[in-house]
């Protein structure tokens, strides 16, 4: 399961890097290698108690493995391990983060940005909405119900007025219900939701564009796991439209770790106006000697930052870049068709009740049954029985008004229904989709007939 073969790169890649400080006088690190192979081992024995991420019968949360360059450029540069933080702390890595985010940008159709890697898609949503608050400090932000819900933790922090907006049957912010809103509230900033978390559903960011016009707000693009899909040739009309508008909101998050085959700690905040840099200004007296470049931590709320996530994100756009078309681009392709024919298998058998069709790579569905209640036991069974046989899907609560709209047939007698849900986030998911199909009917059938 574990790809090995690419590590002897790294020994190659290892003695190049070396030969750039060879006038250096002679130092090594001394390690007691018996100890530190036991230990190894130690680690290795504790990492089996993991669901197996990295195959592709593990089908159910958001998590896709990093590609092996990522890896082994990531090891690399642990050699050096740089801080972003400064030019002092990583030269190569800051110029190298700085190619790999203008890429991020010229994806998305930004021709002006500022912006950075950070640790994650809840920083880097943070850095947005605390950019956001003093470009437009009166009034709401608002996000769908359907967001994720650091944006009203995020909101909390920053001590901002936080409202969430009601969905369509579609998942997708309700463009009238925010009209409404719009029309009787001072609104400062709308968060827009391309990929929601749990359903993949895409706010029509192009709609909320033309609101804008009309009422003048701040727009930000959580974009923290659906961002890449922009580079996809294959998804609806109505989604196309909204990845398309992308470059005309005000500022935008992706998260390379998410879909980007990146190792966790790498999340990217994008300002579409550079000038906002300014925000971040400061004094400090212990860094910033050797360079008049701009340096990464002048525009970023973190200070110390893995310069190796950088040279990870670096390297992958390097092998696979950004292009629609391109070798990635139809890895996302792959992964929607994978969605839409589990989708389709499970709209045509009775025994499942399909979700939404999905707009990404999310599949969401339940068990026929007569109510809810009963409908949310079969769900849990069915993933219980699909885990023993090795196939892993994740849950999901469906909220009343979702149940309610997709749902009907089934009685009231709960609030919510517990779905199953499953990201098809790697690209071998399409190839796997005949067994993954085999291995959950065998699994619902068993877990129905006890
Ligand atoms: C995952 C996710 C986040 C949070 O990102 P983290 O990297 O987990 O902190 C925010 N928004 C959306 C839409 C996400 O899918």
């Amino acid at each position: 399961m574990l790809e090995k073969n690419s590590l002897q790169y790294l020994d190659e890649a290892l003695v190049v890097l070396e030969r750039g400080f060879s006038d250096l006088p002679e130092f090594e690190t001394t390690v007691q290698p018996e100890r530190l192979g036991a230990v190894l081992q130690e680690v290795a024995q504790r990492l089996q108690d993991n669901f197996p991420y990295p195959h592709p019968l593990y089908a159910g949360q958001m998590l896709k493995p990093p590609h092996p360059v990522a890896r082994l450029a990531y090891m690399l540069a642990l050699y050096i391990n740089p801080n972003n933080h400064a030019l002092d702390g990583g030269r190569a890595s800051s110029a190298m983060e700085k190619e790999a985010v203008a890429n991020l940008a010229q994806m998305f159709g930004y021709t002006t940005h500022l912006g950075h890697v950070c640790a994650s898609g809840t920083i880097a949503n943070l850095e947005a909405l605390w950019v956001a608050r003093h470009v437009r400090a009166q009034g709401l932000v608002l996000a769908s119900e359907q967001s994720h819900y650091t944006h009203a933790r995020m909101c909390e922090v920053l001590q901002l007025p936080y409202q969430s907006v009601a969905v369509d049957p579609a998942g997708r912010m309700d463009i009238n219900v925010l009209e409404d809103v719009l029309k009787h509230e001072p609104v400062a900033t709308v968060v827009a939701t391309l990929g929601t978390t749990s359903l993949g559903a895409v706010d029509p960011l192009h709609e909320i564009l033309r609101l804008r016009e009309h009422y003048g707000f701040r727009v930000h693009v959580d974009a923290a796991y659906g961002g890449y899909f922009k580079l996809a040739a294959n998804l609806d009309v109505q989604t196309h439209a909204a990845f398309d508008a992308m470059s005309q909101a005000d500022s935008i998050v992706v998260d390379p770790h998410k879909h980007g085959l990146q190792p966790y700690g790498c999340g990217c905040v994008l300002l579409r106006d550079p000038s906002e840099g300014r925000l971040y200004k400061h004094e400090s007296p212990y860094t910033y000697f050797t360079s008049a470049e701009l340096h990464l931590g002048e525009i970023s709320l973190e200070c110390s930052r893995p310069g190796a996530a950088a040279v990870a994100l670096w390297a992958t756009q390097k092998l696979l870049p950004m292009e629609a078309g391109g070798e990635f681009a139809r890895g996302l392709e792959a992964s929607h068709r994978a969605a839409l024919a589990l989708h389709r298998h499970v709209a045509n058998h009775q025994q499942y009740l399909a979700g939404l069709k999905p707009e990404l790579d999310i599949v969401v569905w339940t068990l026929a049954a007569s109510g809810r209640v009963a409908a949310s036991r079969r769900a849990q069974a069915l993933f219980d029985a699909a885990a023993h046989r090795q196939l892993h899907l994740a849950l999901l609560r469906v909220s009343d008004h979702l149940a309610t709209a997709w749902w009907p047939e089934l009685a009231h007698d709960a609030d919510t229904v517990t779905a199953l849900r499953s990201c098809l986030m790697k690209p071998e998911h399409e190839e796997w989709l005949p067994r993954i199909i085999a291995l959950l009917d065998t699994a619902a059938r068993e877990s129905l007939s006890a």
